[in-house]
């Protein structure tokens, strides 16, 4: 599984999403897991919406949410960053994970 370093979460390039996901990270749920694709449930209190937020491994390009600010931009939101983090602090989550896709 392709995940985002700490380090690249916190970088220049995403700061204000990455403090976002920082809180979000909390509220990662895992939604299903294939071969394939993995499904993330991003709860956000604080606006009262949910995300979902998917990675595919057999695309060039990983991560896809579905919020309007990913769909526009084409850029890392904070609910994929969240995921990212998450699985930065989550070996328990992670394993399961790679343990079903095939990559
Ligand atoms: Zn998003």
């Amino acid at each position: 599984m392709k995940i985002l370093s700490k380090s690249e979460i916190f970088s220049r390039q995403y700061r204000r999403s990455a403090r976002r996901a920082k809180y979000l990270a909390q509220n990662v749920f895992l939604d299903y897991v294939t071969s394939r694709h993995a499904s993330f449930i991003v709860v956000d209190d604080l606006k009262g919406r949910r995300h979902i937020v998917l990675y595919r491994s057999d695309k060039p390009i990983k991560w896809s949410c579905d919020c309007k600010w990913y769909s526009t931009k084409l850029r890392f939101c904070a609910h994929i960053l969240a995921v990212n983090l998450r699985l930065n602090l989550d070996d328990e989550l992670r394993m399961k994970i790679e343990k079903n896709l095939k990559e």
